[in-house]
């Protein structure tokens, strides 16, 4: 009863952080967790926080909100290009109806996507593409007479969405299986594959007896199980939310080589790597290799709508399509929608433009800035590739200690376990980098040291 009245009378004046505290859930939090930021403006790649102890700060947004908005906020040009379709119609359903927008988009990711992709299935957020992805491999085996081909094998510390499938292939012992013990399905989990470096022109390095190994250890397993699995299931090149790890290329070439040996679909999971935040449009061009099927999500919008699509293969769509099953078994109330999908192709536009750009200058400044972090006695390792840059700790990071330190040093960041990183909108100039730097830097020595 207390505690009700308590939630009650939140609701009533306030700031909007306290309004917020106890009654809306926020990512990964408990309903006490620590008071949150409030965003009184966006625009560029600037934040306008009110601050848990009442100040208010302008900050540079180092996470482009978690890795989406590469533009930006409130450009022009997807302001300009969401007002045009609201003033024609926000959504319609997509069952037995199609739309400019979609038709659109769809042709503009086939025509991109590394390999011959030739078909898109839309879907509303990252985790539900990935779990169209895995639906359709299953369809895909048992449409090809292999019925009991239902397990999936991936790497350890991938990251892929928080719904059941995608949880279930997320990294066993940092993802949240031990929290849904018995109700997620049991999936091949290869050993992580060797962290690499890739230097300013792109040549990456790794350990060459761990890459052997590491191949070889892939391969054995892959032997093993190769008659039950549907896909290898996997981010390309650089495991994101897993731990920020880049891996040599060629791990990705000789998952494609054993997908191939044993009947196996390859479905990389683009979503956080798609649109050049690597250094390459798709982070499956490093190593040359055409996924089956494809999962993009996260900058598909710019930032603007949640918005993720499938792509996949003619072979892998007629298979569907010709089997008993006869359809993809999948269908969103807000499947393609068309707000999201006219905002994400004037995305990809700038896109086209700008983003080789862009990301070389970011990853040039992210390399230079970054440095420093070395000569702290907390920090063990500073890598960046593309638009990415990490700091790792030799411990956990005190993220609420951290998070209000690089707001003090104009940055907003959302570190996570060991690592202080930022992700930040292409769009940044080299001051706003040199800015993100520096408050990365100043909050790790001033909380950690
Ligand atoms: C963020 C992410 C997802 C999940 O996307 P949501 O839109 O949060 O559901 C899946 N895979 C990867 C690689 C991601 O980074």
């Amino acid at each position: 009863m207390r505690e009700a009245a308590a939630l009650a009378t939140r609701h009533v004046g306030g700031d909007l952080a306290a309004r917020d505290h106890g009654l809306v859930w926020h990512p990964y939090a408990p309903l006490n967790g620590p008071v949150p930021y409030a965003v009184s403006s966006a625009s560029g790649v600037r934040l306008s926080l009110e601050c848990p102890d009442d100040s208010s700060a302008e900050v540079v947004d180092a996470m482009a909100s978690w890795w989406c908005a590469v533009h930006g906020y409130r450009h022009p040009v997807l302001d300009a290009a969401a007002h045009r379709q609201i003033d024609d119609f926000s959504h319609v359903m997509f069952g037995g109806l199609t739309h400019e927008p979609a038709v659109e988009l769809a042709e503009r990711l086939v025509a991109m996507a590394p390999g011959p992709m030739a078909h898109v299935f839309f879907a509303d957020s990252g985790s539900v593409s990935v779990e169209v992805a895995l639906k359709l491999t299953l369809q895909y085996q048992a449409a090809t007479g292999s019925p009991g081909r239902q397990r999936f094998l991936t790497i350890r510390g991938g990251y892929h969405g928080d719904t059941f499938a995608a949880m279930s292939v997320c990294d066993p012992v940092d993802g949240m299986h031990s929290a849904f013990p018995g109700v997620l399905a049991s999936h091949v989990f290869a050993p992580r594959p060797p962290m690499a470096t890739v230097d300013a022109d792109g040549v990456w390095s790794t350990d060459e007896t761990a890459f052997v190994q590491w191949a070889a250890d892939f391969r054995a397993l892959a032997e093993v199980h190769a008659r039950e699995l549907a896909a290898v299931v996997v981010e390309p090149v650089l495991q994101g939310a897993g731990g920020m790890r880049p891996y040599d290329p060629r791990c990705l070439q000789v998952m494609r080589e054993v997908a191939d040996e044993h009947g196996v679909l390859l479905v990389a999971d683009e979503i956080a790597t798609g649109f050049g935040r690597t250094g390459r449009l798709f982070a499956c061009e490093w190593a040359d290799v055409a996924p089956d099927v494809m999962c993009v999500g996260k900058a598909l919008t710019g930032g603007y709508l949640s918005l993720a699509a499938v792509l996949m293969s003619s072979r892998v769509g007629a298979a569907i399509t010709e089997s008993s099953f006869g359809a993809l078994l999948h269908g969103p109330t807000f499947m393609a929608n068309p707000l999201a999908c006219a905002v994400a192709s004037a995305s990809l536009d700038l896109l086209r433009d700008s983003w080789s750009q862009n990301v070389s200058r970011v990853d040039a400044g992210l390399r230079a800035g970054l440095s420093a972090a070395l000569k702290l006695d907390s920090v063990v390792g500073v890598r960046t590739v593309g638009a990415v840059g990490v700091i790792q700790l030799g411990g956990p990071v005190d993220v609420p200690a951290v998070t209000a330190a690089a707001v003090r040093n104009g940055v907003w960041v959302r570190p996570f376990r060991d690592l202080v990183y930022t992700m930040p909108p292409y769009v940044c100039t080299d001051e706003d980098v040199a800015i993100i730097c520096a408050g990365m830097v100043a909050a790790v020595r001033e909380v950690h040291g």
